[in-house]
């Protein structure tokens, strides 16, 4: 086993000569022609000229890679350049606010992940594996003390969120598009102006080579199997070329055979010079050899840090003899109790202390059980300069605010044209409600006999606008979220480009089918054939069907499907109750009751639709039934008794555009809070908090 001192410098990344070409750095069209097989290389010994660059431990069954050079960085053709990064972290410490009080998740912990390394965290359920991961991957970022370095340099966490992506337990992928489309879209977003289209096309062409998903380039990503989800999870973070990957739990809920399809490829992603970090629950004896270096946790606390061969020995060092047909990764666990935590953590110093096989006991092919120890990490040389000065450019999104709303409009717009389904139900669900209370209400528009039928068909078109836009977003937002989350995190695009563009792409559907209805039951009903009249009506229609869909998108990225579903009609039904208050004697409606209707939204489009048919100077009607008495011939007696007299239709649509920029711009903050890992269900803690202050 060897240690790394001080006085040994770090390779940063390498690669095998055979390797796959979708090579980080290194290419083999190495036009200072460094890129070409030498005895160092052979040897797993390379030189970048400044003599840095020395061999640093391997484990036996994994080729040896050689490290690159500055000028090999320089050598792409149609890869994006990425620096190498080393991450280590010292002292990290974890805590998290419950109800009891604080609680530490992470007690101090250490470690080394080297880049062309894959690590693997491990732990049992509970240690705090993807709580480590979360906060490596600048996930999490509060609550945290400790110090977390790249390079050898303090983080810069915006640097780093660029060159590192994070591909996350579940699955989420763009629904409605194939897995060719997907990652085109991928590269449009995160290369930008780096590389042209062409080579852009060239890069997902080589990733879909690497990560055997060309076969199925042109499947719809909802019918691709479990391995190959995950797989093009992968490749969706890999079109720009991250120099680290984390990802938690790649393995669960796949085949053994994809699994190990799965850790094959990440250590081929490894070989290529990444960083490439995983958590992983119990792997099978032949996986878990397949890691570079292992980092295991219990209770929160480093228990193993060094390569999968020294486990079995360190065990041995405390007593307990793992036998050669038991998986050593099975045999930690099953051996934890309080004490062996103590026992293991004491020996491995909290992390502080990496165990790697023997340079010397390599070269003779056999393992060793020697315990080498590094003291202290802090000592580690970086592999490069900071990743401020590696890569200037990195800050900002790769695409410009413009490119990223076009793409993503693009995107939103080819996958609505595509659910034929959802397409189908909204026209029928438009036309059949028109046609229905068109009949219902049929030619009730001209009979100043029957004017609060009227009123209620009014209602009708408010409350069918109001539902129709408003549940949408409140069922599927909590997954968008989640979707958005993923690419959000990993600097696909910025939330104003997203969110511009989920404001713009519901409008032509909505248009549409809104415009079908509104037709349908305005001349169905008999309503004055006014154009002025007609466009004020359909304006309100629409308006409040799109300020609706701003309110469901403002529930929908607060809470869960569930809490929204009951939420939405809790919150509409007051709302709607405050609308219609004081109808027949809307004279002497008291001023709280009026204040209170004021900030019903409701209020001020029924006010509006009701309006735009009898304000504005409407002639006096005529009762088609042989009433004696027809007492609302006069339209502008009806609106003094609805209460919505001298009410300027132009007031109501400002009403309601305020409505619809406070739900929009606070579902936009509420997304935002998401995105930056708040969780908005902790809004009762902190203002307890603030309280006992
Ligand atoms: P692992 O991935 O190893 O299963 P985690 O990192 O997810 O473990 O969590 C470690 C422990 O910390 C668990 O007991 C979990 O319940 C707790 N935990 C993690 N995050 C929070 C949080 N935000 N609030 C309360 N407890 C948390």
């Amino acid at each position: 086993m060897t240690v790394q001192t001080a006085d040994e410098p770090v390779p940063s990344m390498g690669r095998v000569k055979s390797t796959v070409s979708f090579a980080a750095m290194i290419d083999d069209d190495d036009d200072d022609g460094n890129g070409s097989s030498t005895e160092e290389e052979e040897n797993g010994v390379a030189d970048d000229g400044t003599g840095r660059n020395r061999m640093f431990s391997m484990s036996m069954d994994r080729p040896i890679t050689r490290i690159p050079t500055r000028a090999e960085m320089k050598t792409l053709t149609h890869k994006a350049k990425r620096p190498a990064v080393d991450i280590e972290f010292h002292d990290l410490t974890y805590s998290v606010d419950t109800t009891a009080g604080e609680r530490a998740i992470l007690k101090g912990v250490n470690g080394f992940f080297r880049s062309g390394h894959l690590t693997a965290i491990m732990g049992p359920s509970g240690a705090g594996k993807s709580s480590l991961m979360n906060i490596l991957a600048g996930y999490v970022r509060s609550n945290i003390k400790g110090q977390i370095l790249t390079n050898g340099h303090p983080r810069n966490m915006h640097l780093f969120k660029k060159l590192s992506s994070y591909i996350m337990q579940e699955d989420l992928l763009q629904p409605r598009l194939t897995v060719l489309e997907s990652l085109r879209y991928a590269a449009r977003l995160k290369i930008g102006e780096e590389l042209s289209d062409e080579d852009k096309n060239k890069a997902v062409d080589e990733v879909l080579e690497l990560l055997g998903v060309s076969v199925c380039q042109n499947t719809f990503v909802e019918k691709l199997s479990g391995g190959q989800r995950k797989r093009l999870s992968v490749a969706l973070e890999l079109v720009n070329n991250p120099p680290v990957i984390f990802l938690d739990e790649p393995t669960t809920g796949l085949d053994i055979v994809a699994i190990k399809q799965c850790v094959t490829l990440l250590v081929e992603l490894a070989k290529q010079g990444r960083t490439v970090v995983c958590t992983i629950h119990q792997p099978s004896s032949s996986l878990f050899h397949m890691f570079d270096h292992v980092y295991m946790l219990a209770r929160g606390s480093c228990i193993y840090n060094g390569t999968p061969r020294q486990l079995v020995p360190f065990l041995a060092q405390i007593g307990h003899v793992c036998k050669p047909t038991h998986n050593p990764a099975d045999f930690v666990f099953e051996v934890l109790d309080n004490d062996t935590i103590v026992d293991l953590n004491r020996e491995i110093q909290n992390g502080k202390i990496i165990l790697c096989d023997d340079i010397n006991d390599m070269e003779t092919k056999s393992p060793t059980s020697k315990l080498c120890r590094n003291e202290t990490l802090a000592l580690l040389p970086p592999v490069f300069d900071n990743l401020e000065t590696a890569d200037k450019k990195c800050s900002g999104h790769s695409s410009s605010f413009c490119t990223q709303f076009t793409i993503l409009l693009d995107r939103r717009t080819k996958q609505i044209a595509r659910n034929s389904v959802g397409l189908y139900i909204s026209f029928f669900h438009h036309a059949i409600s028109a046609l229905l209370l068109g009949s219902i209400y049929c030619g009730i528009g001209v009979d100043g006999g029957r004017p609060f039928e009227n009123f209620k068909f009014c209602i009708s078109v408010i409350v069918f606008f109001i539902y129709t836009h408003v549940m949408g977003p409140v069922l599927t937002f909590p997954t968008e979220i989640k979707l958005l989350r993923r690419e959000y995190f990993n600097h696909w695009y910025g939330l104003k480009s997203y969110y511009l563009a989920l404001t713009i792409t519901s409008l032509p559907s909505m248009f549409l089918f809104g415009g079908l209805f509104l037709g349908i039951v305005y001349f169905m009903t008999s309503q004055p054939l006014e154009i002025i009249r007609i466009s004020q009506f359909v304006a309100v229609g629409l308006f409040t069907g799109y300020i609706s869909e701003g309110l469901g998108i403002l529930i929908g990225s607060s809470v869960d499907n569930a809490t929204g579903a009951i939420l939405t009609p809790a919150l509409l039904a007051p709302m709607l109750a405050l609308a219609v208050y004081g109808m027949g004697y809307g004279q002497v409606i008291e001023p709280i009751m009026e204040s209170l209707m004021a900030t019903s939204f409701l209020r001020y489009a029924l006010v509006a639709i009701s309006a735009s048919l009898y304000g504005n100077g409407r002639a006096e009607m005529s009762c088609l039934k042989d009433d004696l008495y027809c007492h609302y011939k006069d339209p502008e007696l009806l609106l003094r008794d609805l209460g919505m007299s001298h009410r300027s239709i132009t007031v109501q649509f400002i009403g309601l555009a305020i409505f619809g920029l406070v739900f929009r711009v606070g579902a936009y903050y509420v997304i935002k809070i998401r995105l930056l890992n708040k969780p908005l269900k902790n809004l009762p803690l902190y203002f307890k908090k603030l309280i006992r202050r």
